[in-house]
């Protein structure tokens, strides 16, 4: 059995680390489209 804990306490999106947005390795930013740009984990099973 797997259980993912977060070791944050703040629910923040571990794919853009809570900023929103990930870098583009060819430059600039994108929103991040795991959270949509909130920044914050979602459990939506969208
Ligand atoms: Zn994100």
């Amino acid at each position: 059995m797997t259980t993912m804990v977060l070791t944050s306490t703040d629910e923040k999106c571990i794919y853009c680390d809570g900023d929103g947005y990930v870098q583009l390795l060819l430059g600039g930013s994108e929103t991040c489209s795991c959270c949509q740009g909130t920044g914050r984990q979602t459990n939506e099973a969208k």
